[in-house]
């Protein structure tokens, strides 16, 4: 290289990824170049869909892949903690009872499901309802099946943590409206959204 020298010209710089020379420097495109691609997990579209709320999809991911402190699983780690719900108190805590078999979650599932118009009464696995979370209907829609599903999931795992920690309860038909009043800010404060639209009138039925 020669020694750099004012008559040569003004230095330059460019970005240039895979034989491509880019206009301007672009950190996505930089990381998707330089990061190593996994494939896309079955589950993807039911946490990180477009619109989702951060704490509800971030808690929604630790479940899906069974990472939540359950009962069961601090008991397996040595804790001498009783391994009973702390909703129902009848079966073992697991992510699938919590979330799926419990009464409590029933009530919630069926509440949520008579709105969303679905044929469905109940859940019968959590590998089902991530399926129905992510499919579609043209009267519960993708997005506002994530959303209530997420939110429900959500308000679920405080009820259960204010419970341990702050032996505060509350009904099913109580956590319910919270869920209820959650979903309609969400879908509220994302009114201007293409994937909102019409969502607030089609929960409302
Ligand atoms: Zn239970």
């Amino acid at each position: 290289m020669n020694v750099p020298s004012h008559d040569q010209g003004s230095d330059l710089y460019s970005w240039t990824i895979e034989g491509l020379k880019l206009q301007h420097f672009s950190s996505s495109k930089t990381w998707s170049v330089i990061r190593e691609r996994q494939p896309a997990h079955p589950w993807f579209q039911a946490v990180w869909f477009k619109g989702h709320t951060p704490k509800h999809a971030f808690n929604m991911w630790v479940a899906v892949q069974d990472r939540l402190p359950i009962r069961t699983r601090l008991v397996s780690w040595g804790m001498l903690i009783p391994t009973s719900c702390c909703l129902c108190s009848v079966s073992d805590e697991t992510r699938d009872h919590l979330f799926v078999d419990c009464p409590y979650i029933k009530i919630l599932w069926g509440l949520m499901l008579r709105k969303l118009s679905g044929s469905l009464i109940s859940f019968t696995s959590w590998t089902q309802l991530l399926g129905w979370s992510s499919s579609d209907s043209t009267t519960s829609p993708r997005t506002l099946r994530s959303i209530a599903v997420q939110a429900t999931i959500y308000h679920t795992w405080t009820e259960r943590n204010n419970r341990v920690y702050r032996s505060q309860t509350l009904s099913a038909s109580d956590l319910f409206r919270l869920v209820d009043r959650t979903i309609r800010n969400t879908i509220s404060a994302r009114k201007t959204r293409k994937e909102f639209k019409n969502l607030m009138v089609l929960w409302l039925i």
